[in-house]
């Protein structure tokens, strides 16, 4: 694979500063989490609202999944020299 150093775009596939190819994207996403104002416990829900008592660790597992979904900022960081980018909004 050619290596492109990563631009001010956010195109590109290496790190600018050492051309290594060990770049990571840094994300946030944003969280939605419902909980119940007197005990702090969270409260988890289906698809039609119902509450979930006992949720499965595989429950749990999909739901960190689909909230990586609209990213609000990331950011690219080279794992080899520690190079950072400017953060990136959508
Ligand atoms: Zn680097």
């Amino acid at each position: 694979m050619e290596k492109v150093p990563l631009d001010e775009y956010g195109e590109g596939n290496c790190c600018p500063n050492c051309e290594s190819m060990k770049v990571s994207v840094l994300y946030q996403f944003p969280l939605s989490v419902e909980k119940d104002l007197n005990t702090n416990r969270e409260i988890l829900r289906d698809l039609d609202g119902n509450k979930i008592i006992k949720p499965s660790n595989r429950m749990l597992a999909n739901r960190y999944k689909v909230s990586q979904n609209d990213a609000q900022l990331w950011v690219y960081e080279c794992r080899k020299c520690g190079w950072k980018s400017n953060p990136f909004v959508p």
